[in-house]
């Protein structure tokens, strides 16, 4: 079988690292000659909208998928005239929008922060009456690790943040005073069969993930297990899913849902019986899933901007380098650490030197 990825990139390597045992092969659409995941399969090299490239991806690959949620809307349609295409170019529209997004949330009675729609600078100003400070301005489209994201502190900002943020369409929404960010991954196949992972724990610095701990048997997993139930459900989704949610007196809200593989489900490669690479291939070709039973005390760290010495993380116990063939760049993320111990003690303690290393050659 061949699977078809729209992007070359790390997320795509690692799908395809993931499949290679299983007897895939891969064919990828990226504009970039040196992404990290091209030279893992046939490279279509141009760019996403190209439509010659667009049928031959069709025409060769058995099913289509994704490694980044910006796909065009009218890309995923066209493909989905060719070929299987999924996630459904339904549930990308979802999560390409934020206003779409946070209102299919409220339609399903998953809780959010208080949101507002902004086309103009008067429905801002208009919004933060009911909205308390602070808050924060999104773009509806196109924002990824913080981008396209202004914090409001008072009335004052209002003007300023609108023309930071261009005058495109957005959303403003509540800051919330979250205890802890988690994400939760789940995966459903074209039967309707759904595994979840256990809920990641994770850190964000500058709107960009940077540690990920895997939190077993978490108090709050039936919870966040019930809203990505009912969002898998009603998008008639197949693939991998990663539910982003803050924690506010032990209640959850979303933020936002990304139809892809996820970066806060790293830690599942050496942490979990099926990575979410493998299942999210299994979904997409309509196989069994496996197992999401976790292995020990698992997590990941972020490697961005720049890299220590790879002796440095190798010299470490219980540590798993996954380098992505990028060259270091301010905020782009280029390798990561997986962390998986049989103890606790063994794990913190691998995870802090991680910390450590990732800090010293951050550049983000
Ligand atoms: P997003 O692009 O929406 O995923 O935002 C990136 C990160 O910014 C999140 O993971 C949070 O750390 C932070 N953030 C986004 N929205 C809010 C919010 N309404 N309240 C507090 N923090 C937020």
């Amino acid at each position: 079988m061949k699977v078809g990825i729209l992007g070359g990139g790390q997320l795509a390597r690692m799908l395809a690292l993931a499949g290679y045992p299983l007897g895939l092969e891969f064919i990828i659409l990226d504009p970039s000659k040196d992404a990290g995941a091209v030279n893992l399969g046939e490279h279509l090299h141009g760019a996403y909208d190209d439509k010659a490239l667009l049928t031959e991806l069709a025409e060769k690959a058995d099913v289509v998928t994704y490694e980044f949620e910006n796909v065009p809307a009218e890309v995923a349609i066209f493909l989905n005239k060719h070929t299987q295409i999924y996630p459904s170019a339904n549930a990308l529209a979802v999560a390409q929008d934020r206003l779409v997004e946070k209102n299919f949330f409220h339609q399903l009675n998953i809780p959010t922060a208080p949101f507002a729609n902004i086309s103009s600078v008067e429905d801002l100003q208009e919004a933060m009456k009911t909205i308390a400070y602070p808050a924060i301005l999104k773009s509806r489209r196109m924002g990824y690790d913080g981008k396209g994201q202004v914090i409001l502190k008072s009335a004052d900002d209002l003007i300023k943040a609108w023309e930071s943020i261009q005058g495109v369409p957005s959303i403003v929404e509540g800051f919330v005073d979250f205890k802890r960010e988690v994400s939760i991954l789940a995966v459903r196949n074209p039967q309707g069969e759904i595994v979840y992972y256990p809920l990641s724990e994770n850190e964000h610095r500058h709107g960009i993930l940077r540690v990920s701990q895997c939190r077993q048997h978490d108090a709050l997993q039936q919870q966040a297990q019930g809203y990505v139930s009912i969002l898998l459900k009603k998008l008639d989704y197949v693939g991998l899913i990663a539910l982003e949610l803050f924690e506010v007196n032990g209640q959850l809200l979303a933020n936002e849902f990304a139809p892809r593989v996820h970066n806060s489900g790293h830690w599942t490669i050496e942490g979990s019986e099926t990575s979410q690479f493998e299942n999210h291939l299994r979904a997409i070709l309509g196989l069994p899933l496996g197992s999401t039973a976790t292995l020990g005390f698992t997590g990941m760290v972020n490697f961005i901007g720049g890299l220590p010495e790879s002796k440095q993380i190798l010299s470490i116990e219980h540590t798993h380098y996954h380098l992505y063939n990028k060259i270091p760049r301010k905020g782009r993320k280029v390798a990561h650490v997986g962390i998986r111990a049989d103890n606790e003690q063994q794990f913190s303690s691998a995870l802090q030197t991680m910390i450590g290393l990732a800090q010293k050659s951050d550049n983000s």
